[in-house]
């Protein structure tokens, strides 16, 4: 294994070079301003790079990831993004965005012990304890893609729920909050149609989103 990392500063180097050919002034531009029209809260999995695969450019997308795409309500590093996001950026919407097969809510769903970050997916865990007696309804095989969508409703009603968004909304400031999926097999996002454009919104789109969450898992479950 080698330290060397200059295979990064190769492709960096190029990157830029093929940037500025196809769009000169591409990065005097940007260092003018940034105006991304939307806030991307995934997870860090490396297989789920949020620009490239809805090819938006450096400037368009304002992202957060953190081990599966968890919002607390006391994680400031996270409530600060929003605020940045929502405030000074006035993004219009804030996208969570979960994907299948996700390591963190697999080890979350199967209390595997891997160090510190369990104390952080216990958050999917308490997502898990509410849906308990659904997913025990649900084959093994399908268990782990059931809770990552939950999961992407619980945390999208969490960014319902800051006092960021709630400001927003109360001063007429329009912001949307979606919830969608991501298919690594596939590399297709799927829209879980939790959209909500003001707090009284949050209940009704929640509780649709997880009638069709346990509607479309039921099914793969007596296809089986
Ligand atoms: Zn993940």
């Amino acid at each position: 294994m080698t330290d060397d990392l200059s295979n990064l500063f190769d492709n960096n180097r190029r990157w830029a070079t093929e940037t500025e050919a196809r769009e000169p002034g591409f990065f005097s531009r940007l260092l003018q301003q940034q105006t991304p029209q939307y806030l991307w809260i995934g997870c860090a999995d490396s297989r789920v790079p949020a620009n490239e695969l809805v090819d938006l450019l450096p400037g368009e997308l304002f992202v957060h990831r953190n081990v599966a795409n968890v919002l607390v309500h006391s994680d400031l590093n996270a409530l600060s993004v929003i605020q940045y996001a929502v405030d000074a950026l006035q993004v219009r919407h804030i996208i969570v965005v979960g994907h299948s097969n996700c390591g963190g809510v697999r080890a979350a769903l199967t209390n595997a012990r891997a160090g510190l970050v369990d104390n952080w997916l216990r958050h999917v865990q308490d997502v898990r304890d509410a849906h308990e007696g659904f997913l025990a309804g649900l084959d093994v095989s399908l268990q782990v893609d059931a809770l990552v969508e939950l999961n992407v409703l619980e945390q999208s009603r969490n960014v319902c729920r800051t006092t960021v968004v709630r400001d927003a909304w109360q001063r007429g400031q329009q912001v949307v909050v979606h919830g969608w999926v991501y298919g690594l097999h596939n590399g297709l996002l799927e829209d879980l149609r939790i959209t909500v454009g003001g707090p009284d919104d949050v209940g009704l789109a929640y509780d649709t989103a997880l009638a069709l969450v346990k509607q479309r898992y039921r099914q793969a479950q007596a296809a089986l």
